[in-house]
């Protein structure tokens, strides 16, 4: 394949970090099972040393998210939060951070954190509202982005905040997790570092934890590599074997779910138990006509306040039975959980709300499992 050919993302995520071939070779990479390395004398750079620097079973893995994410190789990191917080590393102490109200609780967590341990000036806007985004950054190291957002579904003009923030000085990070490369690719419109939790649709079977970042500059990288080194954030060999053996079917899947996700939204919309529902790919959604413009697919994430509150919310959850009761997303199978059960959630996310992240069933078996569901709470 010459470079010229620009292999569509659905080729890329199964053929990226593919071993070279030769008769003979393998064509899966293997895992590698050492702390350490044979190594004498001063350190080739690309010599492997020992696994809290490096590891073999890491690379194919990083080679293919981050041509996926047409950056440089992606770093594998522990988990998705590890990312995250390998990202906000890139400020010093006493920066000011600009941060999505509503995103990743967990992520707003570690600002407010960072906030007493480090002296951040966390400010948090509406990253929906490009003009208020815009007003908070002067003066800003760091705008944080996630769109569409976690949990309310809020839709960011990201090429449009990414130039703003550039302008007043400031890195972008986007946390990429809910789109995936698949759905919008952040460093091709600027943004300096993208995040993900690989734990979600990357490896896409609920059986790993796992983050990752992305960069397309080298110096940047290289902090980032290093901030994982020292803070120990680094993953075990299986667990990004798992994540690349997922990776392979990421375009599969999210197709699929995407397609059941934007079926049960309009029938959600139509239901008699259901107050609202938020869903990108509903006409008319608040982020509708911005989603369809920056992202090539509205997701597999719904959102639904059904009819009676947050009690009919979790007796929803108490009476699915294909649907599983749990807390992530991104996985094969469909899940959905009532978000204010957690105190740490935003208080401007409704208490009623569930957050449904649709996996590859059939539709129809979905459908029914829901539909019976609702009526059951609604009763
Ligand atoms: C789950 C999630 C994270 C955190 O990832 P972990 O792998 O659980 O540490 C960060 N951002 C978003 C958007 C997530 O959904």
């Amino acid at each position: 394949m010459t470079p010229s050919d620009h292999p569509a993302l659905a080729t890329v995520a199964v053929t990226a970090g593919r071993p070279d071939r030769a008769p003979g070779a393998p064509v899966n990479p293997g895992v590698v099972l050492s702390s350490t390395y044979v190594s004498q004398g001063p350190p080739r750079p690309d010599e492997a040393m020992y696994t809290r620097y490096d590891a073999p079973t890491w690379h194919p893995f990083e080679a293919a998210l981050g041509e996926l994410e047409g950056g440089l190789p992606a770093l594998v990191l522990g988990s998705g939060m590890a990312a995250v917080a390998a990202a906000f590393s890139l400020v010093p102490a006493g920066s000011r951070v600009v941060v999505p109200r509503h995103a990743y609780q967990v992520t707003l967590v570690l600002a407010r954190d960072l906030a007493e341990r480090a002296g951040l000036d966390v400010v948090p806007v509406d990253v929906a509202d490009t003009d208020a985004v815009r007003a908070a950054l002067p003066g800003a190291a760091l705008l944080w982005v996630e769109s569409p957002t976690n949990p309310m579904l809020e839709v960011a003009d990201v090429p449009a905040l990414v130039a703003a923030a550039h302008d007043a000085g400031a890195l972008v990070a986007v946390d990429n997790t809910f789109a995936t490369p698949l759905g919008q690719r952040p460093l091709t419109w600027g943004a300096d570092v993208v995040v993900h939790s690989v734990t979600k649709a990357l490896a896409g079977h609920s059986d790993v934890v796992l983050g990752a970042v992305v960069t397309r500059d080298p110096a940047l990288r290289e902090r980032l590599a290093a901030y994982r080194t020292t803070h120990g954030a680094i993953a075990g060999p299986w667990e990004v074997w798992l994540a690349l053996r997922g990776l392979r079917t990421l375009a599969l899947r999210v197709e699929r779910a995407q397609h059941n996700a934007g079926v049960l939204a309009e029938r959600l919309a139509a239901h008699p138990d259901v107050v609202e529902v938020r869903y990108p790919g509903l006409p008319g959604d608040p982020g509708h006509e911005r989603a369809a413009r920056l992202l090539t697919g509205f997701g597999s994430i719904v959102g639904v306040r059904p009819r009676g509150g947050a009690a009919a919310a979790d007796a929803v959850v108490a009476a699915v039975r294909l649907w599983v009761p749990a807390t992530s997303l991104g996985g094969v199978e469909s899940m959905l959980e009532r978000r204010r059960r957690f105190a740490t959630e935003s208080p401007t996310v409704p208490e009623d709300l569930l957050r449904l992240s649709v996996g590859i069933e059939d539709v129809e078996d979905l459908w029914r499992d829901l539909d019976r569901a609702l009526r059951a709470a609604g009763a």
